[in-house]
C-alpha cells in the first residue's frame, strides 16, 4: 500500500500535493495526545478559549486568499465559491467562540429543604470527526469550534481527496495558539482510519459528513464503547413551486442551491416539482438562466461550475441521465460532458430533464451533479406525497407566496432544513440537520453546542 495520498486538481489532473498516511501507530498515539490535551483544555477557563477561538479565525482569515487558492485547487470549486467558503468556516468559529462563556448551567428547587439541586455542563471528551470533501473547510469548523468552544479537544481525518484545507486550518489553530494536543488531524483511508476512532476508549464522540451507508457503519461501530454520535448524511432534497410562484424568485434561488459547487452538496434541490400549470413556464425561465453558467477550471475568472470531484462522482450522475433518457426523460438543456479519463478531469454541464417519472434513478437517490429532473403535480397534498417519498430528510425548498400553502407544507415536509423562497439557509447561527436516514443531532446555532456536552446532576444533602 502506498504511504502517500496524492492530491489532484480535479481541473486539471495535475498533482497538486501528497500527504503522508498515518500508521496505526501514529493514530493510537494522537488519539492518546488528544485524551491527554482534553483535560487541560476543559479546565482552561472559558474566556481564554473563547479568546483562542477568536484569534484561531484571525490567522485564518489574514490567510484567506492562499487558502482559498488550495480549496479551489484539491475541490475544483470556483475561486469565489472557495473565498465564500473560508469566511462561511470562520464564521463558525466566532459563534461558537461567542457561545464558549455562554455554556450555562442551573438548579432546580429540591424535594427537601436540607437538600440542594445543581445541574451543569461538562465538555463530552475527545471528538473525533470524519469529514468530505466538498466542503473542506466548514465541515471541519462546525464540528471542531463547538467541540473546542465546550472544552472538547478534537481530532479529524479529512477526504483523502481535500486533506490540504483542513491541515491548513488545524496548523493555523496552532499559530493561533491552540495547543496541539487539542487539534490534531490524522491522514489515511476512511475505512483504516474509521476503525480505530470508533474502538478507541479515548474517543467519547464521533462526528460525521458524509454519505449514509458509511454513517450507518460509524453508528454501528460506535455502539461498542456507547460513544456519542452526530451524523450528516445524504441528501434527496424536493424543491416545490407552488401554483402561485414567483418564478423570478423561484429560478434564481433553484440556481443558487443547484449549481453551487456543481450540484455537489448534500442539501442542493435533487428533484423540482412544479404545479401542473406552471411546469412550463419555470423550464423555460430556468433553462433561460442557466446558458449563461460557465463551465470550467475554478481558477478562472468567472467560472461558476466547476469540475466534479472524481470518477466514481462523473460515472454515478452520467448513469442517472442515462437511465433517465432511456426511460423517457426530455432533455431541455445539458446532456453535455466533457471527461478525459486519462488525466482525471470530468465536467459536466448543467442539465435539465423534464417528464422524468418515479422509476428513474435520478428520482430515487441522491445526484450530487449540476443535473435537474422536473416532475409536476396537481394538488399541494400531492407534491408533499411526492417529496416525503424517500428515507432522506435532510433538506426541502418550496415556492409560494400564500402563507396557507406555505404553512401547510412547513408543517407536512419531513425535512430539518426548509428553505420557504430561500434556496440559501445555512448559516453559522441555525441548526443545520437531517431527519430520517440524513442523519442524527444539528450542527450550528444553539443546538450545536449540545452534542458536545454532557449534563451532570448534583444533589447536595445535609444542607
Ligand atoms: P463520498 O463517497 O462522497 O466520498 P464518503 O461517505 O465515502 O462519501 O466519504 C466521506 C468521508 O468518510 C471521507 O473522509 C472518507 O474517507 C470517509 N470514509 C469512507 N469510508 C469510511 C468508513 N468505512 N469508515 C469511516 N470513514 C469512512
Amino acid at each position: 500500500m502506498s504511504e502517500k495520498i496524492q492530491v489532484w486538481n480535479p481541473a486539471t489532473g495535475e498533482i497538486v500535493n501528497e500527504v503522508k498516511i498515518n500508521t496505526k501507530a501514529e493514530i493510537d498515539q494522537a488519539l492518546e495526545n488528544g485524551h491527554r490535551g482534553f483535560k487541560a483544555w476543559a479546565n482552561l477557563d472559558a474566556h481564554k478559549r473563547s479568546n483562542l477561538l477568536k484569534q484561531w479565525s484571525h490567522v485564518i482569515q489574514q490567510h484567506k486568499q492562499d487558502i482559498a487558492e488550495v480549496m479551489t485547487l484539491e475541490n475544483g470549486k470556483p475561486l469565489k465559491e472557495s473565498l465564500g467558503e473560508v469566511d462561511y468556516a470562520t464564521s463558525y468559529i466566532d459563534w461558537y467562540a461567542e457561545e464558549t462563556v455562554r455554556i450555562y448551567g442551573r438548579t432546580i428547587p429540591a424535594s427537601s429543604d436540607s437538600k440542594r439541586i445543581v445541574i451543569s455542563r461538562q465538555p463530552v471528551g475527545l471528538v473525533a470527526a470524519i469529514t468530505p470533501w466538498n466542503f473542506p473547510a466548514a465541515m471541519m469548523t462546525r464540528k471542531a469550534a463547538p467541540a473546542l468552544a465546550a472544552g472538547c479537544s478534537f481530532i479529524i481525518k479529512p477526504a483523502e481527496e481535500t486533506p490540504l484545507t483542513t491541515m491548513r486550518f488545524v496548523d493555523l489553530a496552532h499559530e493561533a495558539g491552540i495547543p496541539a494536543d487539542v487539534i490534531q488531524y490524522v491522514n489515511g483511508y476512511g475505512t483504516d482510519v474509521g476503525p480505530l476512532f470508533t474502538a478507541s476508549n479515548y474517543v467519547r464522540k464521533i462526528t460525521f459528513t458524509g454519505s449514509t451507508p458509511v454513517g450507518k457503519t460509524l453508528i454501528r461501530d460506535s455502539a461498542d464503547t456507547v460513544k456519542h454520535v452526530t451524523m450528516e448524511l445524504g441528501g434527496h432534497a424536493p424543491l416545490i413551486v407552488a401554483a402561485d410562484a414567483d418564478l423570478d424568485i423561484a429560478v434564481k434561488q433553484t440556481i443558487l442551491s443547484k449549481f453551487r459547487n456543481a450540484g455537489q452538496t448534500c442539501i442542493c434541490a435533487n428533484r423540482v416539482i412544479v404545479h401542473e400549470s406552471m411546469v412550463e413556464s419555470y423550464t423555460a425561465k430556468l433553462t433561460e438562466a442557466i446558458k449563461h453558467l460557465k463551465v470550467g477550471n475554478g481558477l478562472e475568472k468567472d467560472t461558476d461550475v466547476g469540475p466534479i470531484i472524481n470518477e466514481k462522482g462523473y460515472d454515478k450522475i452520467v448513469s442517472q441521465v442515462e437511465d433517465a433518457i432511456q426511460k423517457g426523460a426530455e432533455v431541455s438543456i445539458g446532456n453535455k460532458f466533457d471527461a478525459n479519463f486519462e488525466n482525471g478531469t470530468f465536467f459536466v454541464y448543467p442539465t435539465v430533464l423534464t417528464h422524468v417519472s418515479e422509476a428513474m434513478a435520478i428520482m430515487q437517490e441522491e445526484t450530487f451533479g449540476p443535473i435537474l429532473p422536473i416532475t409536476s403535480f396537481s394538488s399541494i397534498e400531492e407534491a408533499v406525497e411526492i417529496a416525503n417519498r424517500t428515507p432522506y430528510g435532510l433538506a426541502a425548498y418550496f415556492f409560494t407566496n400564500d402563507y396557507r400553502v406555505g404553512s401547510y407544507l412547513h408543517d407536512h415536509l419531513d425535512y430539518g432544513i426548509i428553505g420557504w423562497n430561500d434556496g440559501a439557509p445555512s448559516g453559522a447561527h441555525v441548526p443545520f440537520g437531517g431527519m430520517k436516514e440524513s442523519g442524527i443531532g444539528r450542527e450550528g446555532g444553539l443546538e450545536g453546542i449540545e452534542p458536545y456536552l454532557e449534563t451532570k446532576y448534583l444533589s447536595i444533602g445535609n444542607c
